[in-house]
């Protein structure tokens, strides 16, 4: 009787000690979510980055079905300055952040500005492009001239962008949110709203590549100077590597044409951080 519970208890303890190795061991190899701990074909490690593919000439699906733009073209070079395998993933831009956060991806390349506000919950890299936001209207528009111009009107903007942020400052303005920047321009060249407030570089580039027609920027001037960087989770191990990478590219001419590759001009001078 003795002997048997004694067996049992054993037979317990054992069983306890088994499934203890089992899911450190799973979690080591990181099956549930992918970390830069695995392994990928160049040898460094996975980095999972997520992007929203609908925002040109940053990051748009191509012809295939392949993720085509600047930051497609700028994120392969940092991986492969960093011994980094990159698996894109698409995601909404208003997920990214909580993706980040819930370590579903390891990292982000989405035209993201960083913000004061966003620095508290993902780490940003250094940054990678200066951008800023233009108001779009229809070409035809004169009335509208500046942010103050557009108290009582009606803006559409992108979820969770510094466009929607923006457009909240204006005074008895009607704001339509809409998830990606080309559905808030279309409404616009249909007539629907009277402005959009959207980075520049997008704006810009929808209507030189006739992707959108009718519109126009209102002014020269830009209504915010951002700087956009590659987002990681709090503490990412990834951090240090994205930031050499990125460095070693603007260092050795390698960003310079991918910068041009995309935007026939010169790149602005980048600070190492940007002023919040
Ligand atoms: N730069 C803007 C922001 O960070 C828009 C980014 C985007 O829509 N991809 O909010």
């Amino acid at each position: 009787m003795l002997r048997l519970s004694r067996f049992r208890f054993l037979r317990q303890v054992l069983i306890g000690l088994l499934s203890f190795v089992c899911v450190v061991t799973f979690a080591a190899c990181g099956s549930g979510t992918p970390t830069t701990s695995s392994t990928g074909s160049s040898g460094g490690g996975v980095l999972k980055v997520a992007t929203e593919p609908a925002f040109p000439p940053f990051e748009s699906q191509g012809t295939s079905g392949d993720l085509v733009g600047f930051d497609i073209d700028l994120m392969k070079a940092i991986g492969a300055e960093a011994g980094l395998d990159i698996q894109f993933q698409s995601l909404p831009f208003d997920g990214i952040i909580p993706a980040l956060q819930a370590g579903t991806v390891d990292a982000a390349i989405s035209a993201m500005t960083i913000t004061a506000e966003r620095s508290q919950s993902v780490s940003f890299s250094r940054p990678y492009f200066k951008a800023g936001l233009a108001i779009a209207v229809r070409a035809k528009e004169t009335g509208i001239t500046s942010l103050d111009s557009l108290k009582n009107k009606r803006i559409a903007v992108q979820i969770g962008t510094t466009g929607a942020d923006e457009a909240k400052k204006v005074a008895g303005a009607k704001i339509r949110t809409f998830d990606s920047a080309p559905l808030a321009l279309q409404e616009l060249a249909n007539g629907n709203v009277d402005a959009v407030i959207n980075d520049a570089p997008v704006t810009l580039y929808a209507i030189k590549s006739g992707n959108i027609s009718g519109l126009k920027v209102a002014t020269d001037q830009l209504l915010t100077e951002e700087f956009y960087g590659i987002a990681m989770p709090k503490d990412s191990p990834s951090l240090e590597k994205v930031n050499t990478g990125l460095k070693a590219l603007i260092d050795n001419g390698k960003y310079n044409e991918i910068y041009k590759k995309w935007f026939d001009s010169e790149p602005a001078t980048l600070p190492e951080t940007a002023p919040l």
